[in-house]
């Protein structure tokens, strides 16, 4: 490792800082400022013109540090998905993170797996790859392990597998011969993943939005200039700085800073809540998913299997001892069986544990399974029934096998004895396995409908049921193939294994179909076990579809099925694609969840394609959304809830912005208009603006979320960002902000206060109104006069001190005074603004209440 470095590629370029800095001076706002400023220097007004460069500064530096922060934390999220590679290190197998691969370590490949770095193929069985990354082909390579031709160009070196690429069918082993920059992909200049760019489809929304809005207050702009110079004969520079003042009150320059501060905030929320998102647009789409697909076997059960039963000829016996604590015994009508004399069960038993790639150990006093969990549990049963693995395996050793598909879903292994017998074993799943039987255990033939009884009683009782045979070999075999698999097995029994659902996912379940979201189990199981799983968990599992079923169903028949249940089982991955896009069709906006190689089509394909971070595999990471570090279907629920707290608080942060900035526009234009003194000057309102832009604005992307997120349904996807409920409150709130801004200032020189006092007055009233309303819009609709809207966002109370903080800098400190041209208050002055600013909570507390009896709850 020394030698060569670590086996990773460079890591994408960050745009460096300076080249961030002044990239925030693009926008559009900041031009119209810098106009002004060059303007009201060249007319000598220098206190102006240093006020309007000071403030370009530091929104420039305000913008800068937020964007990086929201980086950061994207980029944190992001290296948490670690690649691990499985290698030979002294002879074992074990899992290591791929960056720490050297030259001459034997990796071990299969389907699913991302080849770590560049190897040569020592062993390859039927092992396909798609090297699209490298060489833009997509469709996989069959690989082999002959040399090819010293020349042959890279998609025809059929020897190597190259780093980047994606194993889609069988499995290998290679010597790596090069890592991290020395491999064919690090040669061509190739980063790490993609960089995260901080747009999504709903930034670049609002942020149209707010080029349209910006344009427009230009054009008003520009006809009021044209008003107050030759309409209303106001000297020049007095209306072009008024028309400034307008121009910054009025563009919500503040807005994409804020959505992407939002986005960065809730994508840290879900990956402590074990959700990781891979695409950022992920974030905002999650909010309105209006159906979940989901597996079974680990998303919503345990993936904790333990035999229960076995079935063989004629007999059923029950297996005692929970997990994979290789202890418990075996007892046929309730009476103990002894298992050394009992030849079927350890025939059967030794099929279980031959034909299997896991292990269980123990380890801190827990048993623990690598592998398959489905295997753990046949191991244990084998170690239950007396069978060391170590030793089996030396009696009978393995020459080849087919590995377990989920299409197929049968695994083969090809074993011979000392004496030179040749038999085969296979597993899985119980009508693909009596296929191919033709007797049972000692040799008569076949009963069927016994055998489809027991399937159907152990499947009745949620249990997933596997069969095992086996069959004998004429002469000597080194090879097995796949049509090698024909009907002429002797069935040696069934196995039936338990794997309780998990407690958290039921309530999940509830808490979704609360939120109006569907949740679809589809599991490769069997339909009965899936029916019997599915109505544990609350699910509507009376007419179970099947893949079978969806197979022979046109489009029409399948919407109609697929709306009478909640339960999919035997389905392969295509399935999936097709359910995918009966719902789509439909409107909806489908969540689906995969973790073999053959979901990614089916993760692309949906709205969120979620991958289990655990047992998935990284062809199923790379094609996904989001990552389930958890496997767990509650944490999908709650990353739901979370992505709808996130565009709660892009919402409410519009909420907040809009108004706030319209109302001070407003202000500056009525004046103009009706001939008024200006209630405050343009240095003024930059004040404003830059103070509530570093508090207040910040507040809402740290809400935690309406108590009620989840009771109601999705939004649509197709709903506009501006409601009309939204542009209503809006209104509203930038009239009560107008007229209070009015009232105070012209109070005040009704009763003899300077035009500098009256100003100042008017300021703080702005202010102060922004302050107390930023309470009321915590919640969309539910009522403030809770303590809760006190204490439920500490930052909120955080901010609102530094800026009152600010705000009596801004009053009484003489070179503020001096510079912003203001003056101190008395008592009566504030009386008044306190008691504006009351006004305008309880008149926005009112307009909530006419909504709640509406039953609007969100807007
Ligand atoms: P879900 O889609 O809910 O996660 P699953 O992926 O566990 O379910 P599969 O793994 O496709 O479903 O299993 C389908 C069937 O194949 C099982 O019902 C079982 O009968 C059989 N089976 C599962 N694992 C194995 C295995 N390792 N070897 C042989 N057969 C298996």
């Amino acid at each position: 490792l020394q030698l060569h470095g670590p086996n990773s590629l460079p890591q994408a370029h960050r745009r460096p800082a300076w080249l961030r800095f002044l990239l925030q001076f693009h926008n559009p706002l900041i031009y119209v400022l810098v106009v002004s400023g060059v303007v009201t220097f060249a007319l000598a007004d220098y206190v102006d013109s240093g006020v309007i460069f000071g403030v370009v500064v530091i929104n420039a530096i305000i913008g800068f540090v937020q964007e990086g922060k929201a980086e950061s934390a994207l980029e944190a999220v992001r290296q948490m998905l670690a690649i691990y590679a499985n290698v030979l290190r002294d002879g074992e197998r074990c899992q290591v993170d791929a960056s720490t691969l050297v030259p001459g370590d034997v990796v071990l490949l299969e389907s699913g797996d991302k080849v770590p770095a560049d190897l040569r193929l020592i062993k390859a069985r039927n092992l396909g790859i798609e090297e699209s990354a490298l060489t833009g082909e997509s469709v996989p390579v069959e690989k082999a392990i002959a040399p090819v031709a010293a020349d042959a160009v890279i998609a025809d070196r059929s020897c190597m597998a190259y780093s980047g690429t994606l194993v889609t069918a069988g499995h290998g082993q290679g010597i790596v011969v090069a890592t991290g920059g020395q491999t064919e992909i690090g040669r061509i200049g190739s980063m790490v993943g993609e960089l995260q760019t901080l747009s999504t489809p709903l930034t670049r929304r609002l942020d149209q939005l707010a080029r349209q809005i910006t344009a427009f207050i230009l054009a008003i702009g520009l006809l009021t200039f044209l008003y107050g110079f030759f309409v209303a004969k106001l000297p020049a520079l007095d209306i072009f700085l008024a028309v400034v003042g307008l121009a910054v009150a009025a563009i919500p320059e503040g807005l994409p800073a804020i959505v992407t501060i939002v986005l960065a905030i809730g994508t840290r929320a879900m990956a402590r809540n074990r959700a990781i998102i891979r695409r950022l647009p992920a974030v905002e789409t999650l909010g309105s998913v209006s159906v979940i697909c989901t597996d079974k076997t680990g998303t919503l059960t345990r993936n904790e299997m333990t035999v229960v039963r076995l079935f063989m000829e004629n007999r059923e016996i029950a297996v005692s001892g929970g997990g994979y604590v290789p202890e418990g015994g075996f007892h046929e009508h309730d009476l103990p069986v002894d298992v050394a004399e009992d030849m079927e069960i350890n025939r059967l038993a030794r099929c279980a544990l031959l034909c299997n790639d896991a292990s269980i150990r123990h380890e801190a006093d827990a048993w623990h399974v690598t592998g398959d969990p489905t295997e753990g549990a046949l191991i244990t049963l084998a170690r239950k029934a007396g069978l060391d693995p170590v030793e089996s395996s030396r009696l009978f050793p393995r020459v080849d096998e087919i590995p377990f598909d989920s299409e197929r879903r049968f695994m083969a292994t090809l074993h011979h004895d000392h004496e030179g017998h040749h038999f085969i074993l296979l597993k899985g799943a119980p009508e693909r396995v009596l296929e191919l039987c033709t007797r049972q255990a000692g040799g008569r033939t076949l009963d069927h409908d016994y055998w489809l009884g027991c399937i159907h009683g152990a499947a009745a009782a949620g249990e997933r049921v596997l069969a095992l045979a086996q069959c004998e070999l004429h002469g000597e075999r080194m090879q097995i193939e796949l049509h090698d698999i024909m009907p002429r097995f002797e069935l040696l029994g069934l196995v039936g294994i338990i794997d309780p659902p998990r407690e958290e996912a039921v309530s999940a379940i509830a808490e979704c179909r609360r939120a109006g979201i569907e949740v679809k189990m589809i599991t490769g199981d069997h339909a009965v076990t899936a029916a019997a799983i599915g109505s544990k968990l609350g699910l509507s599992a009376s007419n179970v579809l099947t893949g079978e079923m969806i197979a022979g169903m046109d489009d029409a028949m399948l919407r109609q099925k697929l709306s009478e249940t909640d339960v999919i089982a035997r389905a392969n991955p295509e399935h999936k694609l097709r359910l995918i896009a009966i719902l789509q069709s439909e409107g909806q906006l489908v969540a689906m969840t995969g973790d073999g190689v053959n979901d990614a089509p089916a993760l692309k394909a949906a709205d969120i394609g979620v991958a289990m971070g655990g047992k998935g595999t990284d062809a199923a990471r790379e094609a996904s959304d989001i990552v389930l570090t958890d496997d767990n279907f509650a944490t999908i629920e709650r990353a739901v809830r979370e992505g709808r707290i996130v565009f709660d608080n892009l919402k409410k942060s519009l909420l907040f912005l809009l108004p706030t900035d319209i109302g001070e526009g407003g202000v500056i234009l009525l004046a103009i208009f009706a001939g008024l003194a200006m209630p405050v000057t343009a240095g003024q309102i930059l004040w404003v603006n830059t103070v509530t832009a570093i508090t207040l604005a910040l507040a809402l992307a740290f809400e935690p979320g309406e108590r009620n997120v989840m009771d109601h349904p999705p939004r649509p996807s197709s709903e506009p960002i501006v409601t009309r409920m939204l542009a209503l409150r809006i209104l509203f709130v930038a009239m009560l902000m107008m007229a209070a801004t009015f009232s105070i200032f012209e109070w005040e020189l009704s009763r003899g206060s300077s035009i500098e006092t009256a100003r100042t007055a008017a300021v703080n009233m702005l202010v102060a109104g922004e302050l107390i309303y930023l309470f009321n819009v915590r919640h969309f609709t539910t009522s403030a006069f809770t303590w809760e809207t006190l204490t439920g966002n500490p930052v909120v109370l955080w901010v609102s001190a530094a800026l009152i903080v600010f705000q009596l800098l801004f009053t009484y400190a003489a070179p503020m005074q001096e510079l912003f041209l203001t003056q101190a208050l008395d008592a009566a002055s504030w009386l008044i603004i306190v008691t504006f600013a009351i006004v305008e909570f309880l008149a926005v507390e009112i307009e909530k209440a006419v909504w709640r009896g509406f039953k609007v709850v969100r807007m």
